[in-house]
């Protein structure tokens, strides 16, 4: 059957100040391939003031139609309201799914959303397949230490994705037409039920979320000196940023901003590459979507090993500078 005949799929993405968030950029990405997976026509959902633009970006890249969810006092993505005006949405569009990013602000917005629906929402799903008319959906559950399959046969799906998941893919031709960004303002309540924002932290460093390649170090780099030779592969790479474990991070040997795991950042990059980091749950937490990970480790037992595509056997004092000497003959 044809995915067009089978309804549709919200992609519910945000803005923040006027740009596609860090977890929505993701999103966008994903779109078609998770749309396929699930067998519907994507349509993205963007939330938060001034997303025109990344909606007109994201319609034209991902070759879907966007409809932008705007309040004209709230100026920032809130997730009742994001709830309340995706849920006008569902009644609209009958959608097969309902897809957040798996963000903290998503993750409530998708809570409230199916509270709303009486439907089940299931979070931080990172593999997608349907079986005898049932989603089968594979999320971690622990902090990453086991992986559980969730079968849901209720419809519309609601659900929180990591990053990395249903493999992003651009679509081959994107379509010659502009395709349609319809703007819509959600009705206006009142004023006291608006939340205000007080403070906003900015978010300290985008360069890991954004990077294609991350070079990671733990504890087995061994010395703060060592954490030096990730920058020189990183600068092999044309968009490539350095990242640790907490162990390394504990250690001061990278900032704490660059810890990647279940108290750091999640990331899902083309290319992970993990010099010597053992590879415990939390740690696998925030990396185990990426598309390539390659462990590089003295102990063959290691637990990033069986999460790796390729694993070198060797001290990292050896292997990146000599990995970083090929480079330059090249
Ligand atoms: P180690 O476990 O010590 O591993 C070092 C590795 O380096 C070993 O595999 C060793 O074989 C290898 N090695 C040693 N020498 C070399 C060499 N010369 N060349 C190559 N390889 C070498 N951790 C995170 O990373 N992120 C988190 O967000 C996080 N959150 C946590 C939350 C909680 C509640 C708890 C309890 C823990 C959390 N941790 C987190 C810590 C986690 O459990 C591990 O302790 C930590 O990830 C270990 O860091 P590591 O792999 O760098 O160090």
């Amino acid at each position: 059957m044809q995915s067009s005949d089978r309804g549709t799929v919200l992609m519910v993405g945000e803005t923040i100040d006027g740009r596609l968030s860090a977890g929505s950029g993701d999103l966008g990405k994903q779109a078609l391939k998770l749309a396929e997976r699930l067998g519907g026509r994507p349509v993205g959902v963007l939330t938060g003031y001034g997303s025109d633009e990344p909606a007109r970006t994201w319609s034209a890249s991902a070759g879907i139609s966007v409809i932008v969810l705007e309040h004209a006092r709230c100026r920032f993505p809130n997730p009742s309201m994001t709830a309340s005006g995706v849920a006008g949405l569902v009644d609209e569009y009958a959608p097969r799914a309902v897809c957040f990013p798996h963000t903290m602000r998503a993750c409530q917005a998708a809570a409230t959303l199916s509270w709303r629906l009486n439907v089940p929402c299931v979070t931080a799903v990172e593999a997608i397949a349907e079986k005898n008319g049932h989603f089968e959906l594979k999320r971690s559950i622990f902090g990453g230490k086991l992986c559980r399959t969730v079968s849901v046969g209720t419809t519309p799906l609601v659900m929180t994705i990591m990053p990395g998941t249903g493999s992003p893919s651009m679509p081959t031709a994107v379509p010659d037409v502009p395709l349609p960004v319809a703007i819509r303002r959600l009705p206006d309540t009142d004023p006291g039920a608006i939340p205000r924002r007080i403070d906003r932290r900015k978010e300290a460093d985008q360069a890991l979320k954004k990077a294609q390649v991350v070079v990671a170090g733990g504890r087995g780099l061994g010395t703060p000196e060592q954490a030096g030779l990730l920058d020189t592969v990183a600068a092999m790479f044309k968009s490539a940023a350095v990242a640790g474990s907490r162990g390394a991070c504990d250690l001061g040997w990278l900032p704490h901003s660059r810890q990647v795991g279940e108290t750091g950042r999640t990331v899902a990059p083309a290319l992970y590459l993990a010099c010597g980091i053992s590879g415990a749950p939390q740690h696998l937490a925030g990396m185990r979507t990426s598309q390539t990970i390659v462990a590089i480790n003295t102990d063959p037992d290691a637990a990033m090993l069986k999460v790796a595509h390729y694993a070198v056997i060797e001290d990292l004092g050896r292997f990146l500078p000599a990995l970083r000497e090929q480079y330059e003959k090249m």
